[in-house]
């Protein structure tokens, strides 16, 4: 209640009601992990933070929370003719994946992503929230750009591998996001799944010393692990399928970092 404002730095709220913050999951390219990391960030936030948690599919391009999340089912409307979240591991989820079917290929241009875009968010009765986190289409272009601006982001966490580092731009971002909370390097090492050895194939530590040039938060590092893309596969995210795992140690520690 103390927090000081300053003429041009007032705290602007979040675009939905009953939403206290919202955090997007960005990446500057597909494939990296990045809705993999966000369901489980929301999984972790629900369970190990106990917060009430929404996930916001906005990957109109490649909606992969309905089968990471092993929702199949329509939304239903409400009198006030907003969507009802769909709920599984303790998180309200909304897809445009639940509106189109599987499979069809969705051709879009910008403002059909924003009118798609207001429907899943404004249209969508979420209730009260802690925090919302949306899984943004990959990259940094404009639709990016309008998406980041429309929802008034809270922060924004970025997801690479070691690999796809340097397609960060960090200006770019920071154009982008108003906060980045921090770097996620994903697929960091891989792992064997027999002697359990680690080996760093992309190379050890460039995301950190990126994330240290950058001046940004290194979040956490998620190894190469084959239970990680089978547990997506099967919509059983791997902190609820393997709740001990050291994977989901490090998810729950970027949980409660941010
Ligand atoms: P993006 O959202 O960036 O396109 P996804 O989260 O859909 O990427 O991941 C792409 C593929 O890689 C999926 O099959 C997913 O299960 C797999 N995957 C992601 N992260 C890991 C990881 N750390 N270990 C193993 N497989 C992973």
């Amino acid at each position: 209640a103390s927090e000081k404002r300053v003429a041009g730095d007032i705290k602007k709220r979040p675009l939905i009601d009953g939403v206290k913050d919202i955090i997007a999951v960005a990446s500057g390219k597909g494939g990296v992990g990045k809705s993999t990391t966000a369901v489980n960030l929301a999984v972790a936030l629900s369970k190990t933070c106990h917060l009430k948690v929404g996930l916001l599919d906005a990957d109109v391009y490649g909606p992969s929370i309905p089968t990471m999340m092993n929702l199949h089912e329509k939304p239903e409307v409400n009198q006030d003719m907003k969507m009802i979240p769909i709920e599984n591991y303790g998180v309200r989820c909304m897809s445009i994946g639940f509106l189109v079917e599987k499979d069809a290929p969705i051709v879009w241009r910008g403002p059909m992503v924003m009118s798609a875009i207001g429907k899943l968010t404004r249209g969508v009765a979420w209730g009260t929230l802690d925090v919302l986190v949306v899984d943004m289409p990959p990259g940094t272009g404009d639709t990016q750009l309008s998406i980041s601006q429309t929802l008034n982001l809270s922060g924004a966490l970025i997801v690479s591998t070691p690999q796809d580092v340097a397609l960060i731009d960090a200006r770019r971002g920071a154009n982008m996001f108003r906060k980045i909370l921090g770097l996620i390097e994903n697929m960091s090492c891989f792992k064997c799944p027999h002697c359990g050895e680690k080996s760093y194939i992309f190379g050890q530590g460039g995301a950190r010393r990126t994330a240290d040039e950058m001046d940004l938060t290194f979040l956490g590092e998620i190894p190469l692990e084959a239970d990680i893309r089978s547990s997506s596969d099967e919509g059983n995210p791997i902190v609820i399928s393997s709740p001990d795992s050291g994977v989901t140690k490090a998810y729950n520690d970027v949980a409660l970092k941010v």
